[in-house]
């Protein structure tokens, strides 16, 4: 059966928080970083959340958000397992397509990556079309009948695509995990060294 890696982006592969990092630039970091952790442990819904932390950026130009986003250094293990099955890994990431098109494509990923959607106008966020729901991409490989689907994550907006994947891991080498994850997760583990091997044996 052939395999297919879902991968969060956000402090999955990325070793720093691609919102926070983004809102420090315009010093609201802390507002962020406590609207993160909300969505995080889900006192707030996903897509609640993201509406709200982008609403933060509004005044920021994409080109320099995609520009920062490129700067947040990477869990490079990862991405070499990544480039390593290209064929068989795919990002998953709640994070709109705008901002993350550049960094997909210095990772070789921009065909395989499913991503929220936002319209862009004046370089300047104009609405937020769409908010992916992660199981539903996971979902959709796992009907096809032809694929042991694996997937990673960190956040509680991973859970339910761990939990619906024929193996889930959590991996908390970024930050904490999201309690709702490590109860839908097969594995959970806080190295990246051995995420890269379990990732291997699968
Ligand atoms: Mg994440």
């Amino acid at each position: 059966m052939k395999k297919i890696y879902l991968f969060d982006l956000d402090s999955t592969i990325t070793k720093g928080e691609i919102l926070p990092t983004i809102a420090k630039k315009i010093g609201k970091e802390d507002e962020m970083k406590r609207l993160t952790e909300m969505c995080m442990t889900q006192d707030i819904p996903f897509d609640e959340g993201l509406k709200k932390r982008m609403g933060m950026l509004k005044d920021i130009p994409v080109s320099t958000i995609d520009e920062t986003i490129l700067d947040i250094p990477l869990n490079e293990k990862l991405v070499d397992f990544i480039n390593k099955h290209k064929n068989e890994c795919y990002i998953v990431s709640g994070s709109v397509d705008t901002f993350i098109k550049k960094l997909m494509k210095k990772m070789n990923m921009e065909n395989n990556y499913f991503s929220s959607r936002a319209t862009v106008k004046n370089d300047r966020i104009e609405s937020i079309d769409f908010v992916i729901d992660k199981e539903e991409v996971a979902m959709d490989f796992i009907n096809k009948k032809e694929y042991k689907v694996i997937a990673i994550g960190d956040g509680s907006n991973d859970a339910k695509m761990a939990k619906i994947a024929d193996v889930g891991i959590a991996f908390g080498g970024v930050r904490k995990i999201a309690p709702s994850l490590l109860e839908a997760a097969d594995y959970a583990t806080y190295s990246e060294e051995e995420l890269c091997e379990l990732l291997e044996k699968m």
